[in-house]
């Protein structure tokens, strides 16, 4: 076993659980705790290491000009994949139709729209960005505040001097360093936990109504693939001129925990360790780039919003959506991305600020369709947590090529 490689052992695991889960049907659930626990075990370390590396990473910033510097690339980067995601989505649903003449099953309007927690208004996402508790907001595991309060309070500490400075410098990069260490124990047990994921997705995913959306699931998984395929290796090869299947595969494992986990905040721990350990990313770089990107950067998911909508409409109108909608539906889709939370099925929940937008986020037959598209979730959002991660990667790789780093994929 020590000697296969930690990715063909993963994907030995994956293998088996789809294996297990068709043989065994419901009873095969009994192996789902050991994904439970492999899954509570990336959680435990997410929210200190998103602290520690942000605040260590930026805190190692001295001047505030680097950050501004790499805060403008990361973002820059960010909306740029994000964009051509989004155009991908729009013009392959535009092309197939999937949703122009379906009738959905009837099982699937006992769906309860409010058994889906409704998602803040994008105007609270950004105002609740700031905490008014930087303990509650690590406490309640809110992504977005913790890290503003985490680059804030790095920033601070380069502005103070002499021992002070560097007291709370050592204690920063202790505290990451022991994170990765911890992060490294738990890669260990990959194979363990996407075994019990797997099997747990594939035994719980209700594939009945796969034949009626089977239309939709396609557009969206080639949507994907023409993105993770196509065009995200290409945005690679063009910043970096280096060879994407040097990136892909270093970053297996982080590919196959994304998959499993349906989680970008799941996966960040393994992402960082594949990033500076196998890419060689400075931690500089990725400490900053990656949870940022974990938590506002989601290619598939803004995808899935932008195609999500229009099956939507495509489904309930008797006409298409105007142009100027859909130009509402590629801002909205963004955005709706960038407010989604890194855990699984938000991008989901977030669709109904999407169709808001365009004035069908009450519509009853939209909430149907949500149901329906909830019951089929699953595979996608494994997919579109894959492409999610990818791009956060592939940004991390390609700024610290442009901040100057040359040690990359030497490994
Ligand atoms: N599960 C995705 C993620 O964590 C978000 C989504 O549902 O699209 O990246």
């Amino acid at each position: 076993m020590k000697n296969i490689q930690l990715h063909w052992q993963v994907l030995g695991a994956m293998v088996l659980g789809v294996i297990f889960a068709l043989i065994f049907k419901e009873k095969s659930i009994i192996v789902a705790p050991l994904g439970t626990i492999f899954m509570r075990l990336l959680k435990m370390i997410i929210v200190p290491l998103v602290f520690f590396s942000i605040s260590s990473g930026v805190a190692s910033l001295s001047d505030s000009r680097t950050l501004g510097r790499i805060g403008l690339k990361t973002f820059g980067y960010y909306f740029l994949s994000s964009i051509l995601a989004i155009l991908i989505g729009l013009t392959l649903t535009n092309i197939i139709q999937p949703g122009v003449g379906l009738n959905l099953p009837s099982q699937s309007t006992s769906f309860d729209p409010e058994s889906l927690s409704k998602p803040n208004s994008l105007g609270e996402i950004i105002i609740r960005m700031i905490p008014t508790n930087p303990l509650s907001a690590a406490v309640n595991g809110d992504m977005l505040a913790l890290i503003f309060w985490s680059i804030v309070f790095g920033f601070s500490v380069t502005r103070i001097r002499g021992k002070h400075q560097e007291f709370l410098n050592n204690f920063l990069n202790a505290g990451f360093s022991a994170m990765m260490k911890l992060t490294q124990g738990i890669i260990r047990l990959l194979p363990i936990g996407v075994f019990g994921l797997i099997t747990k997705a594939v035994s719980s995913t209700g594939f009945e109504l796969f034949k009626a959306v089977g239309q939709y699931m396609l557009t969206i998984v080639f949507g994907l693939s023409i993105h993770w395929l196509i065009i995200l290796p290409l945005l690679f090869y063009l910043f970096s001129r280096v060879n994407p299947i040097l990136h892909y595969r270093a970053m297996a494992s982080a590919f196959a925990t994304a998959f499993s986990t349906s989680s970008s905040g799941a996966t960040l721990p393994v992402t960082m360790d594949c990033i500076e350990n196998k890419v060689g990313v400075s931690n500089k770089t990725s400490s900053f780039v990656l949870p940022l990107g974990a938590t506002i950067n989601m290619d598939g998911t803004a995808l899935y919003e932008c195609a999500g909508v229009l099956f939507i409409s495509q489904v309930i109108l008797p006409e298409p959506l105007t142009l100027g909608a859909q130009a509402l539906v590629v801002i909205t889709a963004f955005l709706a991305s960038v407010g989604a939370a890194a855990i699984p099925s938000a991008g989901l929940v977030m669709i109904f600020i999407v169709l808001d937008a365009v004035g069908l986020g009450d519509h009853p037959g939209a909430a149907m369709i949500v149901g329906t598209m909830l019951a089929v979730d699953r595979p996608l959002d494994m997919f579109r947590t894959m492409v999610n991660i990818t791009s956060d990667s592939i940004g991390a790789s390609i700024i610290a090529k442009s901040e100057g780093e040359t040690n990359l994929y030497k490994g």
